[in-house]
């Protein structure tokens, strides 16, 4: 079992998580990172006494270096800083960061030869084949924190690749599932906010509600599982007890079923290859009422096909549907935006035709960058307007 742990984005739903899962299993936190929670960002420093904590945002910086004075814990900052916190010696680096902010950490982590328990999606998103041709060559693992992607490890553990007909990934279907597509149209942040399983940080919870969630893992699990993307296959199951499933070339499907609780993907990153005892409130198949499974609808949730088709595409067509969702996503948490101008954000970005450079870090940072201002000023003037 690994007995020590950076945890960058320590601040998120899924950072508070991991200091709960170390502290039950007594893994020693050597380095913290977040953005801009400083309050948050100290309190934990003073309980789990880190060599060093990283606030990314430079604004932070000294009011946090002024409020651990009394501490031995070196404060530091921004992107240097986060390179700092990853060669520190640590057994695994738990990447939690929410974003495409969470490449470049993924990438300093597996430099420095660390294991990664990776929850950032966005990561293997816009550059799954790069970050793992990095960790290949540093021989560093990644090991997947996401619920499906960890149940897909779980289930596949002892089998070959090859042996794997099918990845049966679920989704619960959001906050939307049941509702017509009319309520869309006029579905607040409060309502896209309102999940019905899982507590989680708002991006992810947004994306959730139009499941480009279930698209960026679709494309999560290509990269991790080594599959096509139509050897995955997408299931709504709104009870969130059956976190994915694995179908083999023999017939057998074997699922990995829990209460939903992110604490027991986040242990087994861990603990893997063992198992040891955890505090978390027991799945009974007798207590369950039902279990339900339904075929997406791909007419009321259109970022579904988009996915397919970047990752289809390749190359950085996934960096360009991601950085058009996040910037939606930011647009629509401020107000500014509908809920089903996410979709159309996303459908315009694909439409770029003039990005065509090969896929490097570089590449896809600068990309990035673009299609969010291409994005912002396009739904400033296409969508903005008219709402006015
Ligand atoms: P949150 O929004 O709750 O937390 C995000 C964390 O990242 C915060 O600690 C935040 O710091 C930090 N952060 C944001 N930007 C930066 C940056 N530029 N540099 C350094 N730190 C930064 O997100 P979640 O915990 O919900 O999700 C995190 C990732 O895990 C996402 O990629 C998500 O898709 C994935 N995931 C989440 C699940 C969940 O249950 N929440 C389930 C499966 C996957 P600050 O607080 O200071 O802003």
């Amino acid at each position: 079992m690994r007995k020590s742990i950076c945890v960058l984005g320590s601040t998120g739903s899924i950072g508070v998580q991991t200091l709960k899962v170390c502290k039950n299993l007594n893994i020693k936190v050597l380095g913290l990172v977040a953005n801009k929670n400083i309050e948050l960002l100290e309190k934990q420093a003073r309980i789990f006494k880190p060599k060093i904590v990283c606030v990314n945002d430079e604004k932070f910086y000294r009011q946090l270096k002024e409020n651990l004075k009394d501490t031995s814990v070196e404060v530091v900052s921004k992107k240097e800083g986060i390179f700092k916190v990853c060669c520190l010696n640590c057994d695994i680096v738990l990447n939690a960061i929410v974003g495409v902010a969470g490449l470049l950490p993924t990438v300093f982590a597996l430099e420095n030869r660390k294991d990664v328990a990776l929850a950032n999606k966005e990561t293997l998103v816009v550059g799954g084949e790069i970050v793992k041709k990095i960790a290949k060559e540093n021989g560093s693992s990644i090991l997947p924190v996401d619920s499906e992607h960890s149940a897909i490890f779980q289930c596949i553990k002892g089998n070959s690749e090859k042996e794997v007909r099918k990845i049966i990934l679920t989704a619960s279907g959001g906050p939307f599932f049941a509702k017509p597509l009319e309520f869309l149209e006029n579905a607040t942040v409060n309502d896209a906010l309102k999940h019905p399983n899982w507590n989680m940080g708002a991006k992810i919870t947004i994306d959730s509600a139009t499941m480009m969630n279930k698209g960026l893992e679709l494309i999560e699990a290509v990269h991790l599982f080594n599959k096509s993307p139509k050897d995955i296959e997408i299931v709504i199951h709104p009870q969130s007890v059956l976190h994915s499933a694995v179908e083999f070339v023999d017939g057998a499907i074997i699922g990995q079923f829990s209460k939903p609780d992110m604490k027991i993907a986040i242990q087994y990153a861990l603990t893997y290859p063992k198992r040891v005892v955890s505090n978390i409130k027991r799945f009974s198949f007798i207590e369950q009422q039902n279990i339900s499974f339904f075929k997406p609808d791909y007419e009321k949730f259109p970022c579904l096909k988009c996915c397919e088709e970047a990752i289809e595409k390749k190359g950085l067509f996934p960096t360009i549907l991601n950085a058009a969702n996040e910037k939606a996503v930011e647009l629509f948490l401020k107000g500014k935006i509908k809920f089903l101008d996410i979709n159309k954000a996303v459908e315009k970005a694909l439409e770029i035709k003039h990005i065509n450079e090969d896929l490097t870090i570089e590449s896809i940072i600068k990309t990035d960058f673009y299609v969010k201002e291409y994005i912002h000023k396009y739904l400033e003037e296409e969508i903005m307007n008219i709402k006015k």
